[in-house]
């Protein structure tokens, strides 16, 4: 069984595995319960990146659910 990694719910980043808080949004809650992974290299040439409001290349889910 694969573990998912925990996702920013403010961010939307995917992070490293064993990490549970986000660098970019430390106070930002985090959930493993996520759907629909993206890498965004170029956001500003990404829909996806903008309607997620992403400004930095990386991984990303598109939908976190927090409980
Ligand atoms: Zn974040």
């Amino acid at each position: 069984m694969v573990k998912m990694p925990f996702s920013c719910g403010e961010c939307h980043l995917v992070l490293k595995d064993g990490v549970d808080q986000c660098p970019r949004c430390p106070s930002a809650p985090v959930s493993s319960d996520w759907t629909g992974y993206v890498i965004i290299v170029n956001p500003e040439r990404s829909e996806i990146a903008k309607r997620l409001q992403v400004d930095k290349p990386g991984r990303y889910a598109l939908k976190v659910n927090i409980r």
